[in-house]
């Protein structure tokens, strides 16, 4: 192909690429991958000498839309110059030294990823907002801009000044809307330039923008420094976020560029890159402009974190706790220096809601250290075909079930579920099994057929001898481990069985109240749910599980093995040695107060009352065991007795 025809393919593609990102707000690549081709076509125009009249290069921003009032802006709204590394960064430098003599001090702040917009006051009131549009006439979206809640409609400046800045949507806002959001958004950027050009003020509302102002175009009154412009901003009650900085040299100003894009991931909006502006409003104006830009900023422009690229297949992952997780496998696409071929879908509600297709391509958000997510679909393709919601686990077989947004796998033979039981079990503030890993416990699942911890106590020299790994040493200190672990507290055993909500903590307290395992297998719900902590779910899962046979069984079968408990402490108080029975219904203290006071203070709560009994503490109505307790002459209190007894 020759350049010429090359130029006019690129200036085609690029134009209808703007026309979805600026009008519809529906952009079909991501900003990396327009940047390129604009490159690519920049370069071609520098070659060659010449540049097309339709020639995006041309253009600052999109054409407003006809749809909204359009209003000339008061100052020229410009686009900034670019630089992807810090050796472009240096030539613009060298080129501002060449025009002014020596590097002027240089302002640094954050280039934010949103809807530009420029915000006209006058006799101290906002009297109109509009889009950048073209940089010369936006559109005017003063009830949209009006609902962005902390924006000053009043300033206490009463001269013509117009406020520039970005309407941005806070990523934990974005993450809000998106949990009950029908139509989820697909970005922030997207999310934010949507909701301020929208018909409807209402929609805007409901998005809750932010607008984080960082210049003034046109105004009356002079400033003589950008630092001097937002300290204006700040004052008059503008958000101004972000770092910002004013640098005497090239190194401060990169080393402010990479402290910002180490923070990046970290930050509640997006942001692109850092501007680099020359403070001193003098100078710019020795400095000048070019058709498109100011010569005196430039835009240094951070590595891509999105990209668009075909899905190809979606893959279910069993996770430790039953969960199906759909694993994207996509076109290997690079990412700001890194080849993505794999990313997550989250869970089967979110495809449904992304309306993602195999086939389709794709949006792909990487940040550090989270897997690359898709996040909406770019260009639907013809032939693509439906992401199947699995009946089956794709490990065990299983039937899948379906809560809320997510799919589980229901079958007890799972080797994930199986494989994080063990490892649970053996887990340090479990059972406590030294040398016993994840690792081991896939090994030992898949080589000797370990189902279960029963399976685990009952090792043997045979059952390990051979196995990859494991020599005669590892072998018999592996098996001295479990034989240590198998003398071991009521409350780690209990924590050890995995038991939906019970917790180390609530493990403890329910030991600490019922001492033994066979007391809490056969309590009530109601007794259960008395143990501080504990509420009315909890205590219905530990009854539950233990009224299950399987269960029961299980744990039986695990006792059997040789599990020693070790002695609780016994505890001194002024019930020491006194066996205790409670009746009828205190005043302030519910049962479970009562019967915690009794056994931290020593003593022991009896059920019924006879001749071993020390003290009966009755309340209101209490019935037969009153009476009891007075024909066997056992001393009987009430709650007043009892905390004088305690000394409360
Ligand atoms: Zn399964």
């Amino acid at each position: 192909m020759d350049k010429l025809e090359r130029m006019k393919q690129l200036a085609e593609t690029l134009n209808e690429w703007a026309r979805l990102y600026y009008e519809q707000d529906a952009p079909v690549v991501s900003d990396a991958e327009y940047d390129r081709m604009y490159d690519e076509l920049r370069s071609l125009e520098i070659e060659e000498g010449f540049s097309l009249k339709n020639s995006p290069t041309h253009r600052v921003g999109g054409a407003p839309q006809k749809k909204f009032e359009q209003s000339k802006h008061l100052g020229k709204l410009y686009s900034l110059d670019k630089c992807q590394s810090f050796e472009e960064f240096e030539e613009w430098c060298a080129r501002i030294v060449k025009a002014v003599g020596s590097l002027p001090i240089l302002t640094c702040e954050y280039k934010f990823d949103g809807l530009t917009l420029n915000l006209l006051y006058d006799g101290g009131k906002l009297i109109k907002a509009s889009t950048r549009g073209d940089g010369v006439v936006g559109e005017v979206v003063t009830a949209q801009v009006m609902t962005i809640r902390k924006l000053p409609t009043e300033i206490s400046y009463k001269g013509k000044i117009e406020i520039q800045g970005e309407g941005v949507l806070r990523l934990s806002r974005l993450a809000e809307y998106n949990a009950t959001a029908a139509e989820p958004l697909k970005n922030a950027r997207n999310g934010a330039a949507g909701a301020i050009r929208n018909l409807d003020p209402t929609v805007t509302a409901q998005r809750g923008l932010s607008f984080m102002a960082y210049n003034i175009g046109y105004s009356d009154k002079t400033f003589e420094s950008q630092a001097e412009m937002r300290e204006f901003l700040i004052e008059e009650g503008f958000e101004v976020e972000g770092a910002f900085d004013v640098v005497p040299d090239v190194r401060m100003a990169e080393k402010f560029a990479d402290i910002t894009e180490e923070t990046r991931p970290k930050l509640d909006y997006l942001i692109d890159g850092v501007v680099f502006k020359v403070n001193s409003v003098a100078l710019r104006d020795e400095i000048g402009f070019t058709e498109k830009f100011p010569k005196w900023a430039v835009a240094y422009k951070f590595k891509a974190d999105e990209m668009t690229t075909r899905l190809n297949d979606v893959v279910w992952q069993v996770s430790r706790s039953a969960k199906l997780t759909p694993i994207a496998l996509l076109e290997p696409v690079d990412i700001g220096g890194v080849t993505v071929s794999r990313a997550t879908l989250n869970n089967y509600g979110d495809i449904l809601k992304k309306k993602v297709r195999i086939g389709d391509r794709v949006f792909i958000r990487r940040s550090n250290d989270v897997i690359p997510e898709i996040t909406g679909v770019a260009v639907e393709d013809e032939g693509a075909t439906a992401i199947e919601k699995p009946e089956n686990c794709p490990v065990c077989g299983a039937p899948v079930k379906e809560v809320g947004a997510f799919l589980y796998c229901t079958g007890e033979e799972c080797a994930p579920k199986i494989i994080s039981k063990l490892d649970h079990f053996a887990s340090k503030d479990a059972m406590d099994i030294e040398g016993f890993s994840e690792k081991t416990a896939e090994q030992l699942y898949n080589e000797t057929g370990m189902k279960d911890a029963v399976d685990l106590l009952n090792l043997t020299t045979f059952d390990l001898y051979g196995l990859d790994g494991f020599g005669d040493k590892k072998i018999a200190n592996l098996l001295a481990a479990i034989d240590k672990a198998k003398h071991t507290s009521a409350d780690r055993f209990l924590f050890a069985l995995g038991i939906d909500g019970i917790g180390k903590k609530t493990a403890k307290d329910l030991v600490k109240r019922f001492k033994t395992i066979d007391k809490i297998a056969v309590a009530s719900v109601e007794a259960l749910s008395d143990v501080d902590g504990i509420g009315g779910v909890l205590a219905q899962n530990v009854y539950d599980y233990f009224r299950d046979e399987q269960n029961s069984d299980y744990v039986k079968r695990l006792l059997g093995c040789g599990i020693t408990f070790e002695e609780n402490a016994k505890t001194e108080g002024v019930f020491s040695g006194k066996r205790i029975v409670l009746t009828g219904s205190l005043p302030t203290y519910r049962r479970g107060e009562a019967t915690a006071l009794i056994e931290d203070n020593g003593g022991e709560v009896a059920a019924s009352v006879s001749k071993t009994v020390d003290l009966v503490l009755a309340g209101e109505d209490a019935g037969s065991k009153l009476d009891k307790a007075k024909k066997l002459g056992i001393q009987i209190i009430d709650e007043n007795q009892f905390k004088t007894m305690l000394g409360i």
